[in-house]
Formats: structure tokens, C-alpha cells, sequence
């Protein structure tokens, strides 16, 4: 079985009232993460629980909230799939919502199904639900999870107990706590604690089993942990630039690499550039930190169309281009006989950059100098953030093998991407300077993008 991978986003919330419109606007906090499935679950004794294709501002009329009543509850959004999922068991009713992807999810299936398990649809949620169930409590299950899966995962339990949430013992996949005097919650990103005016407690450490309840947080164990692999991705791209992750604002992640790049450009001679902007809306923190570093003016280039979707977090090549297209529209006033240092976070299939310099280009610009955060895209993510293979990634279609280990060679790498997006000049961050612009110990991260290293299989 290929396993499935997604990119989501998680909410659990206990409180002393009903919770279903703090769900309900946890999960909307969230939607950035992942925007084809959403679903809550609540819990009054016993547990309702709601799925929709679509998104959350979209899919649940006012008579379906009134359905889901109780004091503690669960959310999900997701790219591919429908959650949380509901199981009876020996420990009563439990549902579940996961974030992450089991790359074993195969073998663990075929030896289930050994077992006797049956399985809906071979889902990864399924994997995790059945592991807890059969562990007999949650705290064993969660501890066989840690030693059973591959991959990553940031889950919510939602039982007749509390929320049980955990993180895997990598950290991989954000999860924090938040409270005010009547709610304790759990988050995949601080954004949705913040805006439902809640306090941020603290980030749930990896390997740490958290029960919510709705008189406090309680940590029932610590499972070992061998190092820390938060995704490096998530500061670059994936959060919410109003987010706090493991410490470090995403806001300031995003200034502190587009500063990086204006420094490689002040010691490599300089660019003369009469604007700098962002591809919205995930340069802007990128492009703003190129503006502080290197003094050129910052200046918008293209109008943001609010009402279109996340191009990354549609499910196929097909709709992520439409929907790319749809997103961004040139102010051509910005832009005439301009020479524009344009900041992005990452370059995949190098499609959508390349449309972006040719609608510049057509606008009038003179230059179009692409400035990118990430290092080149050299290998996909195995847990659980896109569905990116070798052949997706374009910088991999250059260097066919192997890594870039030199300036020498990524200098290289940046003439052949600028010659194929018709960009009058390429830079990225290198590796070493990504990970200084973050401020986070390299041994901390998960670079595997990057560097191809699976953190846990590095040679001691
Ligand atoms: S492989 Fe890349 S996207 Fe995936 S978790 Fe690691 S850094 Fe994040």
C-alpha cells in the first residue's frame, strides 16, 4: 500500500461551557493547513462527531453545531483525510485526530489484518486508533505508537477521561497548549489559542503524553526521546506567520532568512534592485527581512485574491496550478521598467515561479531576480507534509544525484533554475545559512529536504 500522506492541522478544547463554536473557530484558525476535509467530535456523555468535505466556514450550517454539544471536544483539518474518526471500545468511546503520516502504515496493516483487524479505508488514522485499542488504556497505546510507527504524528484523543495529545517523540509536527480561566486547549499552531483569546502555555515536548481536562493540563508520561526533528519546513512555509512554534515566531523566522539572502547578495557585490516584494502571502515575512537587511524598498507586486485557496495544500498537480493562477494578479503600476528582487519560500516543480516571472515580465519589469528562503528541494518528505517525489522536485532534475556540498555547485544549480523560469538571476539560502537564520541547533531540525537525512537512521 502507498502510505497517505497529508497535510493538517489539530484542535482539543475542555471548558467549563459548551465548546462546539471554539472548535468551530479553532479549526477555521487552521485552515491553512490543509483545506478539503474538516470535522469535530464532542463529547456529553457520549461522543457526536461531524466530517465534511470542504471548509469549515463553508460546510457547517447553524442546526448541525447545535447537534454537537458538550464541554470538551475535538477538530481536524486536512488535505487528504476525513477525521476524527470514531471507535467503540473497551475504553468506552474514543475519537481520534491525528497530524502526520505513517510511512510503515503498510506493514502495519497487512500485520493487523493477521490479527484479525478489518480496516474502512487503510487509513493512517485507522493504524493509530487500532495500535491505541489494542494497548487496552491510552497512555500504553500511545507509548506502542512511539514504538511501532515510522513517521511523524501530533495527535488528539478525545475521551470520556479528557484529551489525551501527543507529539511523537521527534517532535516533528507542531502541538502547543493554551488556556484562560475557563478553557484549556491544544493546538496545532498558537494562532487559533490567540485569537480565541487564550493564553499560550507552552509547546507539548516530543514524546510527551498531555491529558486536557477541564481543570488543567496533566502529564501522565514522557516517553524517551533520542533527539529533537522539529520540520524546518514550518517556519519557511507551512505556518501561519502569526504563529509561535517551539519558541520561535514564524514572523521572525521568515525576516530573520530574508535577511539572510540580502547578506549573500551585500557579500557577492550587491543587487541592484529598485523594489523588493514577496510571492504572497508566504514571502512577505521573507521579502520584509530582504527590505530591513539590504535597504531596498519594500513594494507589493501582486494583489493577493483573498477568496481563492492555498495553492500547496490542494490535493492535485492540476488544481494547485489553477488555483496558483487564480491567487496572484500583477499591479502593473508597481512594476513598470522596474528591476525587482522577488522573495519566495521554497521552489518545488519551479512552475508557479516561472509563471510569476513571466507575468512580471509582461507587466513591464526589467529584472526579475528571484530571492528563495528554503535551499534547494532535493528529496521528498516522507512524513506527512506533500506528496512531492524526486520527480517533482526541479532542482533535483539538475543535480541527478548526490547533493550540493558547495557554493561552487549550488552557484551552478542557480544559473540553470534562473534559465529555466526566465528569472534574470537565482539565489537560495544554503543549508548552513538556513539553519543560522533560524536560530535553532541544526541537531534540533528535521532538514531531510534538504540534506536527504531521515533523522533516527543518521550514522553515529
Ligand atoms: S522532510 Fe522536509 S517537509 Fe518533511 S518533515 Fe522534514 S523538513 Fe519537514
Amino acid at each position: 500500500m502507498k502510505s497517505v500522506q497529508e497535510n493538517c492541522g489539530i484542535f482539543g478544547i475542555c471548558s467549563s461551557a459548551d465548546c462546539v463554536e471554539d472548535i468551530y473557530q479553532g479549526i477555521d484558525f487552521l485552515q491553512h493547513r490543509g483545506q478539503e476535509y474538516c470535522g469535530m467530535a464532542t463529547f456529553d456523555g457520549k461522543i457526536h462527531q461531524i466530517t465534511h468535505y470542504g471548509k469549515v466556514g463553508n460546510t457547517f450550517p447553524g442546526p448541525e453545531l447545535r447537534i454537537l454539544t458538550g464541554t470538551k471536544g475535538i477538530g481536524h483539518v486536512s488535505l487528504r483525510e476525513r477525521q476524527p474518526v470514531m471507535w467503540q471500545s473497551r475504553m468506552g468511546e474514543i475519537s481520534v485526530a491525528f497530524s502526520g503520516n505513517i510511512i510503515n502504515a503498510g506493514e502495519l496493516i497487512e500485520g493487523m489484518k493477521d490479527r484479525g483487524h478489518a480496516f474502512y479505508r487503510s487509513y493512517n488514522v485507522e493504524v493509530i486508533a487500532k495500535i491505541i485499542i489494542e494497548a487496552g488504556d491510552i497512555v500504553s497505546g500511545i507509548g506502542d505508537l512511539s514504538r511501532k510507527i515510522i513517521g511523524a504524528y501530533s495527535l488528539v484523543v478525545l475521551t470520556q477521561e479528557g484529551i489525551y495529545a501527543t507529539r511523537d517523540v521527534y517532535g516533528y509536527r507542531p502541538l502547543i497548549l493554551g488556556k484562560d480561566a475557563n478553557r484549556y486547549a491544544v493546538s496545532s499552531e498558537s494562532r487559533a489559542l490567540h485569537n480565541l483569546e487564550m493564553d499560550v502555555v507552552r509547546d507539548v515536548r516530543p514524546g510527551e503524553i498531555v491529558l486536557v481536562q477541564n481543570k488543567g493540563f496533566q502529564t501522565l508520561q514522557q516517553l524517551a526521546s533520542a533527539r529533537k526533528a522539529h520540520c524546518a519546513f514550518e517556519w519557511a512555509y507551512t505556518a501561519s506567520i502569526d504563529s509561535i512554534i517551539d519558541g520561535l515566531f514564524v514572523q521572525e523566522a521568515r525576516n530573520n532568512l530574508g535577511q539572510s539572502l540580502a547578506q549573500r547578495d551585500i557579500e557577492e557585490g550587491g543587487l541592484d534592485a529598485d523594489i523588493v516584494a514577496p510571492v504572497p502571502m508566504s514571502g512577505i515575512g521573507h521579502a520584509l527581512g530582504y527590505h530591513k537587511r539590504s535597504g531596498v524598498n519594500y513594494q507589493d507586486v501582486f494583489l493577493y485574491n483573498r477568496y481563492a485557496d492555498r495553492s500547496y495544500t490542494q490535493s492535485t498537480q492540476n488544481a494547485r496550478e489553477k488555483m496558483a493562477k487564480r491567487k496572484l494578479s500583477v499591479l502593473r503600476y508597481a512594476v513598470e521598467n522596474r528591476r525587482i528582487a522577488l522573495c519566495d519560500d521554497s521552489i518545488v516543480r519551479g512552475t508557479q515561479i516561472l509563471h510569476k516571472v513571466r507575468d512580471l515580465k509582461r507587466a513591464g519589469a526589467k529584472e526579475v531576480h528571484v530571492r528563495i528562503a528554503c535551499p534547494p528541494l532535493m528529496y521528498p518528505c516522507d512524513f506527512g507534509i506533500s506528496t512531492r517525489s524526486y520527480e517533482e522536485l526541479a532542482a533535483r532534475q539538475f543535480f541527478r544525484s548526490g547533493d550540493i556540498t558547495s557554493l561552487p555547485q549550488l552557484q551552478e544549480l542557480e544559473v540553470w533554475m534562473a534559465n529555466q523560469i526566465g528569472a534574470d538571476s537565482v539565489k537560495y539560502n544554503s543549508i548552513d545559512q538556513f539553519v543560522k537564520a533560524l536560530g535553532i541547533p541544526k541537531g534540533d531540525l528535521c532538514l531531510k529536504c534538504w540534506d536527504g537525512i531521515r533523522p533516527g537512521t543518521e550514522a553515529s
